[in-house]
């Protein structure tokens, strides 16, 4: 495993990092032979969030006695003080620690980032936590490249995670940037939410890229884990074959995809919006038609009950236009 310093923080961390998102996904009891199985393989950096529901929780459970092995990152969505405060204290509960790592301000708009900042913002109790030693170092993400470079205009950023992939690669010249301040770059959605297909060609991609201090993928099983490993571990150059793979996948994805981060939610008609677009993948991409018809159809609520409101567009951070999106998926399966 190869290790990198994770900018001013001069936490040494693996190159691989655990994703906690998916871990929501399975039993609290499941979780620690995965943390174990990090442990053996040299993976020392697990970040997670407030937001992503039981995984602060069964962390905490799963880490009992081995947490010290670990670098630990969070997030909250908190932008003021009193509730970040709040926060910090109910992610030291969950994660059983007197001690985070890492504690990121979670995804905030131009606008929260300048709240975050005002007084009685958020930064003010995370700054207090780190001074009595409840927090080592402060990191924002962002999906937003203007979010990212106003990050980066401040002092105390210590860590910036933003979205990294073959089909995503927008933030390359603000990564650069990273390293030349002395700013960890964690990398998130290295699989463009699901929609990359070959874990080891996206994996390897990013870890080509000296920019990124740390990829995180998220898993929730030992297979993932140790594919995962297999690839990030695969220092060999990109070669010409893989390179013209990457152009195929560019071609054919585009960048008006949906990542599955569901901060469109909640839909007006109660649609599944990600799912919508999951499933039109399976229908339109990977030649699974009718196991797409038959789960497309159980749904409660589908394309075709959009009103058109546009509320979910408000919330995508990556701008998609959703009710258009939407009319192709319902023409799709036809209605
Ligand atoms: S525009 Fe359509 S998909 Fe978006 S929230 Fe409104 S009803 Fe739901
Ligand atoms: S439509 Fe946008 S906000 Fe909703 S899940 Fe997809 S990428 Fe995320």
């Amino acid at each position: 495993m190869e290790y990198r310093i994770l900018g001013k923080t001069g936490l040494k961390i693996s190159r691989l990092g655990f994703g906690g998102i998916p871990i929501q996904r399975i039993e609290e009891d499941e979780t620690r032979p995965l943390m174990k199985q990090l442990m053996e393989n040299g993976v020392n950096f697990i970040d997670t969030a407030r937001g992503y529901t039981v995984s602060e929780s069964y962390l905490g459970k799963a880490l009992e006695g081995i947490r010290d092995q670990f670098v630990l990152a969070t997030k909250s969505m908190s932008r003021d003080r009193e509730s970040m405060a709040r926060d910090i204290d109910i992610s030291l509960g969950n994660l059983r620690t007197d001690y985070i790592d890492l504690y990121q301000i979670h995804n905030p708009s131009i606008q929260q980032l300048e709240q975050v900042m005002a007084p009685g913002g958020a930064l003010e109790a995370l700054m207090e936590a780190k001074e009595s030693r409840k927090i080592g170092h402060i990191g924002v993400t962002a999906h937003s490249a203007a979010v990212f470079e106003l990050a980066l205009a401040q002092p105390w950023v210590e860590t910036v995670m933003f979205p990294y992939n073959l089909v995503e690669t927008q933030g390359e010249e603000l990564m650069r940037r990273c390293t030349q301040q002395n700013v960890g770059f964690i990398c998130m959605k290295p699989l463009a939410g699901g929609a990359l297909e070959d874990v080891t060609l996206s994996l390897r991609f990013i870890a080509n890229n000296p920019d990124v201090t740390v990829i995180i993928p998220g898993m929730a099983t030992e297979a993932e884990i140790r594919q995962n490993l297999e690839a990030v571990c695969d220092d060999r150059p990109i070669t010409p074959e893989e390179t013209a793979k990457i152009e195929e996948i560019r071609k054919t994805l585009g960048t008006t995809f949906c990542r599955r981060c569901n901060y469109c939610a909640p839909c007006s008609a109660g649609i599944n919006i990600p799912s919508m677009f999951t499933l039109n993948g399976y229908l339109t991409r990977y030649g699974l038609g009718e196991w797409a018809k038959s789960r497309y159809f159980a749904q409660e609520h589908t394309a075709s009950d959009c009103i058109g409101c546009g509320v979910c567009e408000e919330r995508c951070p990556y701008q998609l236009p959703i009710r258009d999106m939407l009319k192709q998926v319902a023409k799709g399966f036809g209605g």
